[in-house]
Order: structure tokens, then C-alpha cells, then sequence
């Protein structure tokens, strides 16, 4: 197989990702004074994170009281009690320091009149300890803060010496006998060479899988390949149950309307015209978070309360609002609406439905971004060599939802903390010992399969398959019934894979079998996802079962963790959540009924 000879480099420090999160982390590894390379199969200003809208979540107090504390009480209560507080003391503390170095490093923040960042209300964020009235906590620029936020950390990043590897694929981790991470392989998109990166320590920065989904604000690209490199390295993901839907995608598109909106004094209405979520959420309203408002809008529709010819959609009103305010503060929405409904938001409502929006499961982490998993009992054994960043990660801070604005915050605050870890824990320039083509033989392997499936079916036909059966098996309510049908065709399209066909069988800008990749990783993931839904017999956050209608912190106050075989076999286990802070500056938060 002289054909896939590698070519080698070595770091200290390798970031397989250019989101957020990952530039950030490795940023913060090239401050620390160690070689590091950041790997990513798009141009860093184009990953995912350029397309945040509403903002980033700090309790900087510029326009409404605030403290970290209620911000924690909030995420806490987001979470629906399954974030580890620990980590969430650690976000929420750490957040202000966070969003005023993103403004010394240049970041152009919207401002109020006294100059100071701009911050917006957001669903779920509250004054007081969750008592009221809403806080205006989420730092903004206009509705292009990713955009803002990412060109800024590029920036720093190219400044403080980080090596880039542009538009290089991430195939594989390189993992030793002894199941130390010892780097990762990458196959080169434009000239079809491949590569082996050895590292200290690899960190996974990879962003979420929306597109195991049919409808969903991410992008192409979220195909959640660093997730799929851990469960081929026979690790678990956690808590892959937990989907995220966001009330406002546009209908049919999919394109998302930013919670901003109605930060900004947005609302919804049904077909008789009313504001239901004050029956819903009788105190924070159309600012409920969004588990609760994406289901009240189910169930508006499902009870013949739809909009359109088809009753199947919801509006939401921009029109009431100040036409200055949305030229000044969603001017992208605004054209967003324009482009992909035709709708003038000046004039009249954008037609939206519940989308696939963030993924809270993900590679189990501590706060310092190390990988952990269970090994001998330990639930917190941490996997050498290995950490994991962003929407990748599950720290957990979101539990089992997140709170709009609080994953921008997650990727700077986590990002730079892995940075520090890396700083602490890494030898600058340190042997390494050799890495053998043994530990890449199945990389190899694997990739030459797909390059040279010659079966029936398509890459794309096969991958709506599974996105059609996410979408309709694994939604905003669940049954067993529709779950286990969910389990069902997941299992079958496993059956289905010899099938595959790849077309392209060069190795320069192959994009069918850059697609096959990504479907390969995708699989793997719906299998857990769909599998874990199954398994949690309760509701909570994002997850709801109609069939377990309540939250049952007895039986189910625990993180799931699911690994997944060839072939697409799932099991099960499980690890505690963290019931205590970081520090003694506040208490463990008790779990109470969660009501907006
Ligand atoms: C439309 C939209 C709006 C949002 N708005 C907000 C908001 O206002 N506030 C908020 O807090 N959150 C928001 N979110 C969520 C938030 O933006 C994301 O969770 C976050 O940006 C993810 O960042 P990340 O660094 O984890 O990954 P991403 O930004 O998704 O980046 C992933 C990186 O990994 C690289 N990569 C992936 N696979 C490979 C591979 N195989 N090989 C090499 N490289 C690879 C990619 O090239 C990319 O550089 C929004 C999300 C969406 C979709």
C-alpha cells in the first residue's frame, strides 16, 4: 500500500479544528510556548462558529444588575439539573474575564450609549437566582457576533505562531496500546497526500453533528467527525440523547432566526393570532428557553394552531418593532428572512418551526478539557493524550439543555482553560516516541474501503435515510415506540453500508469521498443518539418522552455514556453528575421543578 505512505510532522500540541473553540485552545497553546498545529478541513473563518447570531452570554452588568451567581443559577436550571456545577461555576465565573479579552483583542462589540458592550436579553437569563426580572446578559455585535468573534481569535492566533493546516481532513486517532492518544492522521484535501501529526496531547475541537438531522441551522460541515474518531477509538460519548431545537428556523430552509429577535421584543403567534406562550410560560414568555418554547409550538400545531396552508408552522413578529432597531441591531436576520422566506421583517412575520439547532452530548470532558471516561469503575478516568473543546465537548455545562448565547461562552472559557492544561502538563519540545504504521494500519484500512466501495447506493441517498429517520424517530417529543422504530432503520441502514458506492476514486478535492467519510461519521452517531433516547426513560431538558412524562432525578440524575461497535451495535453505562461546586463561593444548586 505504498500508495498511502504518510508524511509526518511533530507538535507538541495538535487542535483538530478552527471554530471557536479550537482557536482559542490553541491560542492559548502556542501562548504557553509549545509548538502547536491547528488542523482544519475548511478555512478557519468558515467554521461553524461564523454564523452565531445573538451572542455571548458574561454577566458584565452593563445594562442590567447582574452576577455570575444568577448567570450559574440560570444554566444550572437550564441544564434541567444534569450539568456538572462544577463546570458550570467554572464557565459562568470565568466569563467576564473571558468576553473583555475578545474586546481588548479587537472584537467589535455593539455599544451603548456610554460605550460599553452592548448585551441583550436572552431566553432563560434572569436576575436574582432565577427570581427576575430578565437580565440583559448576552454581549452582541448587532447579529453577527460568531462572525465577529471568530475573526478576532484567527487573528490572535496567527499573531502568537499557531501552525495552520488548511482544508487537511482528520481521518483517525493514533492510539497506543497502553490507549494513550498519541496524535491524529489527516488526509490532504487538495493534493491528496496524507498526513500524521504526533502530539503530547491532541485536542478535538470539531463542532457538533446537526447533519445526522434532515432539517437543521448548522452547516454542512457539522458532521461531528472528532465524535466519531472517539467512538472508533472504543471510547464513549455522553449524554447524546440531548438535541437542542431551536423555536425559529425559518420553515423549509432551515436557516436560523436568532432567540435576538425576540430578545429584542420579537413574539409568536398561532393561527387565531395569539401570543401563546403566555399560557405556556406565564413569566418569561416567548423568553422561556428553548426546549419549552420549541414544544409549545408543537403542540400548537399539533392541535390545529398552525399558520400556512398546511397549519404546520408558527409566526414570529418583528414587525411591531422599530425599524431601526432591526436595520441597527438584526440587520443579518433581516436579510436572512428576505432571502430565504421572502419576507420583508418590517412588513410582516417570518414563517418558523422547531430545527435541529446544538447537540449538549458529545467527547465526556472535565474543566480542563481533559477526556475522560470509565476504566475500572473510575467515571472519571481521564484518557492520556486526549482533550476535547466547544460543541465537540460534553463538560458538561449545558446538561441536558443549553441556554442560548452560553456555547459561545463555552468556547472561550473551555478553550482557553484547555490551553492552560496544555501549558501545565506539556513539555515544550519533549521526545515523543515513534508512531508505527501498526497504529495506523485500521486509518489506512478504512480509508481505502470507502475510497473503493463499489456497491448500489449513494453516498447522499443513504444519508437522507438517516437524517429522515433522526428527524421523524428522534424529535421534540418522544415515545418508545418511535424511538425504537428510530433504533430500527439506524440498524438497517448499518446493514445497508456494504452498499455504498463512491464514484471518485482519485485522491485530489475527492468530495464523494469526503461525503462518504462524513456520512461514516454521522452513522455512528445517530446510532448512540438514537440508542440513548431509547434507554432514558424520563423527560428532561430536551428530552421528551411522552410515554415518561416527568423528570425522575432518582432513576436518572446520571450522565449516559454509550460506545458503539462495527456494527453499529450501541451499549450503555453510565456516570454520576458532579452534586457539588467548585468552590465555597456558592452551593450545590438543589434540583427543583423547572418552570419559566
Ligand atoms: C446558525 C447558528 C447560530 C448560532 N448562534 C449562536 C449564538 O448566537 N450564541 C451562542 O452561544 N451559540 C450559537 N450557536 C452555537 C455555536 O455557534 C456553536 O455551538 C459553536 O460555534 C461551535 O463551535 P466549535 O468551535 O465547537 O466548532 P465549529 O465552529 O463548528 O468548528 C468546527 C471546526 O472543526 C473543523 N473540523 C471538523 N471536522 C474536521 C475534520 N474531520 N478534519 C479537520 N477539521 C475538522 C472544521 O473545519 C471547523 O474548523 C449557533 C449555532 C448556529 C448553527
Amino acid at each position: 500500500m505504498s500508495e498511502y505512505e504518510f508524511i509526518d510532522h511533530t507538535y507538541d500540541v495538535v487542535v483538530v479544528g478552527a471554530g471557536g473553540s479550537g482557536l482559542r485552545a490553541a491560542l492559548g497553546a502556542a501562548q504557553a510556548g509549545l509548538r502547536t498545529a491547528c488542523i482544519s478541513k475548511v478555512f478557519p473563518t468558515r467554521s461553524h462558529t461564523v454564523a452565531a447570531q445573538g451572542g455571548i452570554a458574561a454577566s458584565l452588568g452593563n445594562m442590567s444588575p447582574d452576577d455570575w451567581r444568577w448567570h450559574m443559577y440560570d444554566t444550572v436550571k437550564g441544564s434541567d439539573w444534569l450539568g456538572d456545577q462544577d463546570s458550570i461555576e467554572y464557565l459562568c465565573k470565568n466569563a467576564p474575564a473571558a468576553v473583555y479579552e475578545l474586546e481588548h483583542w479587537g472584537m467589535p462589540f455593539s455599544r451603548t450609549d456610554q460605550g460599553e458592550i452592548y448585551q441583550r436579553p436572552f431566553g432563560g437569563m434572569m436576575q436574582n437566582m432565577g427570581q427576575g426580572p430578565e437580565a440583559q446578559r448576552t454581549c452582541a455585535a448587532a447579529d453577527r457576533t460568531g462572525h465577529a468573534m471568530l475573526h478576532t481569535l484567527y487573528g490572535q492566533a496567527l499573531k502568537n505562531d499557531t501552525e495552520f493546516f488548511i482544508e487537511y481532513f482528520a481521518l483517525d486517532l493514533i492510539m497506543d496500546d497502553e490507549g494513550v492518544c498519541r496524535g491524529v492522521t489527516a488526509w490532504k484535501l487538495d493534493d491528496g497526500t496524507l498526513h500524521r501529526f504526533t502530539a503530547q496531547k491532541t485536542i478535538l475541537a470539531t463542532g457538533g453533528y446537526g447533519r445526522a438531522f434532515f432539517s437543521c441551522t448548522s452547516a454542512h460541515t457539522c458532521t461531528g467527525d472528532g465524535n466519531a474518531m472517539v467512538l472508533r477509538a472504543g471510547l464513549p460519548l455522553q449524554d447524546m440523547e440531548f438535541v437542542q431545537f431551536h423555536p425559529t428556523g425559518i420553515y423549509g430552509a432551515g436557516c436560523l432566526i436568532t432567540e435576538g429577535s425576540r430578545g429584542e421584543g420579537g413574539y409568536l403567534t398561532n393561527s387565531e393570532g395569539e401570543r401563546f406562550m403566555e399560557r405556556y410560560a406565564p413569566s418569561a414568555k416567548d423568553l422561556a428557553s428553548r426546549d419549552v418554547v420549541s414544544r409549545a409550538m408543537t403542540v400548537e400545531i399539533r392541535e390545529g394552531r398552525g399558520v400556512g396552508p398546511e397549519k404546520d408552522h408558527i409566526y414570529l413578529h418583528l414587525e411591531h418593532l422599530p425599524a431601526e432597531t432591526l436595520a441597527s441591531r438584526l440587520p443579518g436576520i433581516s436579510e436572512t428572512a428576505r432571502i430565504f422566506a421572502g419576507v420583508d421583517v418590517t412588513k410582516e412575520p417570518i414563517p418558523v418551526l422547531p430545527t435541529v439547532h446544538y447537540n449538549m452530548g458529545g467527547i465526556p470532558t472535565n474543566f480542563h478539557g481533559e477526556v475522560l471516561t470509565k476504566k475500572g469503575g473510575d467515571p472519571d478516568s481521564v484518557v492520556p493524550g486526549l482533550m476535547a473543546v466547544g460543541e465537540a465537548a460534553c463538560v458538561s455545562v449545558h446538561g441536558a439543555n443549553r441556554l442560548g448565547s452560553n456555547s459561545l461562552i463555552d468556547l472561550v472559557v473551555f478553550g482557553r482553560a484547555a490551553g492552560l492544561r496544555c501549558g501545565e502538563s506539556v513539555e515544550a519540545g519533549a521526545s515523543q516516541p515513534a508512531v508505527t504504521d501498526e497504529m495506523t494500519a485500521s486509518h489506512v484500512a478504512r480509508f481505502d474501503r470507502l475510497r473503493h466501495a463499489s456497491g448500489d447506493m449513494n453516498v447522499a441517498d443513504l444519508r437522507l435515510e438517516m437524517q429522515k429517520a433522526m428527524q421523524n424517530n428522534c424529535a421534540v417529543f418522544r415515545t418508545g415506540e418511535v424511538l425504537d422504530e428510530g433504533v430500527a432503520s439506524i440498524e438497517s441502514l448499518y446493514d445497508k453500508l456494504p452498499s455504498l458506492n463512491v464514484e471518485d476514486r482519485t485522491l485530489i478535492w475527492n468530495t464523494d469521498l469526503l461525503e462518504a467519510l462524513e456520512f461514516d461519521n454521522l452513522i455512528g452517531q445517530a446510532a448512540v443518539t438514537v440508542n440513548s433516547a431509547a434507554n432514558r426513560k424520563e423527560s428532561r431538558g430536551a428530552h421528551a418522552r411522552e410515554d415518561f412524562s416527568d423528570r425522575d432525578d432518582s432513576e436518572w440524575m446520571k450522565h449516559t455514556l454509550a460506545w458503539v461497535d462495527a456494527a453499529g451495535q450501541v451499549s450503555i453505562d453510565y456516570r454520576p453528575v458532579h452534586e457539588y461546586t467548585m468552590s465555597n463561593e456558592i452551593e450545590y444548586i438543589q434540583p427543583k421543578q423547572r418552570v419559566y
